[in-house]
């Protein structure tokens, strides 16, 4: 064993994979662990649950990424606790891990807010697994109803939607579409005009940190598109047939989207590490943990601070690619220049947040005060997911999918894959991934 550093990155994600990228070629040894063998590109998750991409597109294997980095090393693996006295990592059945220096990059997970029911029969949207179990649900909600029209008084073609934010308006937009553009062929004997998508935000908006102007054009888009809003609205109690809402009415459905939050991966817990709002562990101005020498938390588990008030970043791509990206330089310049101190605090750049309806329908809230909405926000949309997916092969894939469907109003893979309804309903550990 040589003395080179030893870092270990927990969590292949956005944070995770560009920590370990910076760190790249440099002489220092480094781990990333993952208790998943790829990456999923979250915000195109909806694409694989409404059938517009394959969970394929949007996954990529980590090791694949490393092949020209001999220094940073894949263990698949899920990480349970540390012994901070041997600067060692747990690993479920795996012996420990040594680390020099530790980053932990893993993430956020649903938050149901303590929603009675939600947790047991919601379909939450976090990882590749969520999205998979998702459309096959939805999918047999249609075989079910063919074959079972009373079913439609059930609720069967009902799907409600909950948050409003991107993933909620993204996720109901590409359910209708779904349906008028594709199911409605696929189904020739149903009436799909039966079918009909609730979208429940708690606040008076969708969208609610975008411009007035992107508010206001993404709620309109949603209601033009039949999608019903449900707004300064909460579901309160779900069960396995409909969902109450805090007015006290009754939606009958089979199918509640939960797009209503995420707060920090609990490992922050088990590490013993210091936490604040939602979960997230609190770091310094270099990304530090206070306390904890050598021990670095960025992306989502982090409670990053906005600069100049007590507000944190948003728990989103960009802060975490940003904020891997840091740590990664710093541990490399640590390495490189000993003795030079880099006092150059994180600084997140923000290049803007932006949404999609649908076909030709976007929000884009730009850098300078640059609003776009209708097509110019949507191709700026699909130029920048594109450039950001993860593998060159991928990138392809996705543009040739976004092709076809624009031109022909056809979707990709309309496959039921599991034996069941939704018995795989959260967590991605076993990475039920069909490719398909
Ligand atoms: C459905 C959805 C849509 C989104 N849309 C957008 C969007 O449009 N724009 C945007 O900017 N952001 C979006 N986001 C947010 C964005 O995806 C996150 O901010 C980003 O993924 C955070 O990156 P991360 O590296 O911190 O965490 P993640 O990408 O979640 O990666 C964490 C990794 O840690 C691993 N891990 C967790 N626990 C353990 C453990 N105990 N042991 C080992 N490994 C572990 C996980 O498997 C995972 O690979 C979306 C998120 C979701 C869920």
């Amino acid at each position: 064993m040589d003395d080179r550093t030893h870092v270990v990155i927990v969590g292949a994600g956005f944070a995770g994979l560009d920590c370990a990228r910076a760190l790249a070629g440099a002489p220092i040894d480094v781990t990333v662990i993952d208790r998943n063998n790829f990456n999923t590109f979250q915000p195109l998750l909806y694409q694989v649950a409404t059938s517009g991409l394959a969970a394929s597109d949007v996954s990529y294997p980590v090791r694949g990424l490393f092949h020209d980095a001999p220094n940073v090393a894949f263990r698949q693996g899920t990480v349970h606790g540390v012994d901070w006295d041997t600067r060692t990592l747990l690993l479920h059945g795996q012996d420990p891990m040594p680390f020099d220096r530790l980053v932990v990059a893993a993430g956020a997970v649903t938050n149901y807010f303590g929603v009675e029911g939600a947790e047991r029969h919601a379909f939450p949207l976090y990882g590749l697994t969520d999205a998979i179990a998702l459309r096959n649900h939805v999918l047999r909600q249609f075989e079910a109803t063919e074959a079972h029209p009373e079913l439609v008084d059930e609720g069967a073609l009902t799907f409600v939607v909950v948050g409003g934010g991107p993933t909620g308006v993204e996720t109901a937009g590409a359910l209708t579409e779904l349906f008028d553009m594709v199911l409605t062929k696929d189904f020739p004997r149903l009436d799909i005009a039966l079918a009909r998508v609730v979208l429940v935000e708690m606040s008076d908006t969708v969208l609610g940190p975008f411009s007035a102007r992107a508010r206001h054009y993404a709620a309109h888009q949603l209601r033009q598109r039949g999608i019903s809003l449900r707004l300064a609205e909460r579901v309160v109690r779900v069960d396995g047939t409909g969902v109450e809402l805090a007015s006290g009415e009754r939606i009958a459905t089979r199918t509640l989207v939960w797009a209503a939050g995420v707060r920090a991966n609990p490992l922050a817990a088990d590490l013993g590490l210091p936490q604040v709002g939602g979960g997230r562990i609190p770091v310094g101005p270099d990304l530090r943990v206070e306390g904890h020498d050598g021990v670095f938390a960025v992306g989502d588990v982090a409670a990053i601070g906005a600069g100049g008030s007590d507000d944190l970043l948003p728990q989103l791509a960009p802060v975490a690619k940003q904020s891997g990206t840091y740590v990664g330089r710093l541990l490399r310049d640590e390495v490189e220049e000993p003795g030079v101190a880099r006092t150059r605090p994180f600084r997140y750049r923000d290049k803007g947040t932006m949404a999609t309806i649908g076909r030709r329908a976007a929000v884009a809230d730009l850098p300078l005060r640059l609003r776009l909405t209708g097509t110019p926000a949507w191709v700026t949309w699909l130029f920048l997911h594109l450039m950001f997916l993860v593998g060159f092969r991928n990138r392809i894939t996705v543009f040739v999918n976004w092709a076809w469907s624009y031109l022909t109003y056809d979707r990709g893979p309309r496959l039921i894959v599991d034996g069941d309804d939704g018995a795989h309903r959260s967590g991605d550990a076993d990475g039920h991934d069909d490719g398909g």
